[in-house]
């Protein structure tokens, strides 16, 4: 099959590791970056352009998003399914999963496990939405923050207010969590592809660190997931339509938890702490799955 790797960085390990897999498997690989393709519009002939050329027809594309171009980069992938060509993950669905309120509630609406959580838009509002969740101590996270930054541990009711109203001031979006002390700073990373986790580890957070994100200097290592983990994963994954994603979990007092559901998860941490070839069962799913015009929407919605 012709494949396209939509990624801004060719050198990527996750970019990287695609080409090599997808050749590996008799694939004919290319990477294109996002933000160098422009778009032609029209009524009968839709294309995707790159220095100066139409280019050829993929059979699939696999959309690497970063969260800083996802406007850009969904509209790319519209593109390429007004087309007929499938995409791993659609971009209704990456669009989605890019707004964490949004995604918490969909979760939601289907009973998937989450940390209790509030939203407010006024600083008059912020104590009930404090005392919603539980109380002190509560993490209060910026919408747009990622790899963990903007994510802050509020230790008393008084210090949660006070982050909350100097966010609020300066017009940032934000959320307020229940704080779950029992992960002990420890979240599971489920790879899901297609309905099944094909892959999954354990991040524990730095010394004396809450968030466990590995570029915040967290360590991966192996885990066994419970059958309600497993579940959990699988369901946001379904829930948010994405194919190819990465589930984070914590693990409560009241059963799996789900953090956040990532349309492009990068593949070095996973790939190296399970020893899987992650790269490779991505090809596989396109291989069973990529039909022209296969996709649930075709940029619709
Ligand atoms: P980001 O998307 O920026 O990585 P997350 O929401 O994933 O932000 O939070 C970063 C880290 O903080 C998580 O990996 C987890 O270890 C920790 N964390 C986030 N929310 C909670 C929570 N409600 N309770 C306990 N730990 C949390």
């Amino acid at each position: 099959m012709k494949i396209a790797v939509l990624s801004r960085n060719a050198n990527l390990y996750s970019t990287r590791r695609l080409r090599e897999a997808g050749e590996a498997r008799g694939h004919e690989v290319d990477i294109i970056d996002t933000l160098h393709c422009y778009m032609d519009i029209t009524k009968s002939n839709p294309t995707v352009r790159y220095h100066g050329q139409a280019l050829p027809h993929y059979d699939a594309v696999i959309p690497r998003i970063g969260a800083s171009i996802t406007f850009y980069g969904t509209a790319v992938v519209r593109q390429f399914e007004m087309m007929g060509t499938f995409s791993v993950n659609e971009s209704v669905a990456i669009s989605r999963s890019r707004d964490k309120l949004r995604s918490l509630q969909l979760l939601s609406r289907k009973g998937v496990g989450l940390p209790r959580t509030g939203f407010a838009n006024k600083a008059d509002n912020i104590k009930d939405v404090i005392k919603n969740v539980g109380g002190a101590p509560v993490v209060i996270k910026l919408l747009e923050g990622t790899q963990g930054i903007g994510v802050v541990l509020a230790d008393t009711n008084k210090v949660a207010e006070s982050v909350m109203e100097a966010f609020i001031g300066l017009k940032a979006n934000i959320l307020v969590q229940e704080f779950i002390k029992e992960a002990g700073g420890a979240d599971i990373r489920c790879l899901v592809i297609g309905n099944r986790v094909v892959a999954a580890m354990k991040r524990q957070g730095a010394e004396g660190e809450f968030r466990s994100n590995l570029h915040r200097g967290g360590s991966a290592s192996l885990v066994k997931l419970s059958p309600a983990e497993r579940a959990t994963a699988v369901n946001a994954a379904k829930v948010m339509g994405l194919n190819v994603c990465g589930v984070d979990i914590l693990q409560s007092s009241h059963g799996p938890v789900v953090m956040e559901v990532n349309s492009s998860p990068g593949l070095e941490g996973i790939e190296q702490a399970t020893n899987k070839d992650v790269a490779a069962m991505i090809f596989k799913f396109i291989e069973e799955n990529a039909k022209p015009h296969n996709t649930r929407t075709r940029g619709k919605g």
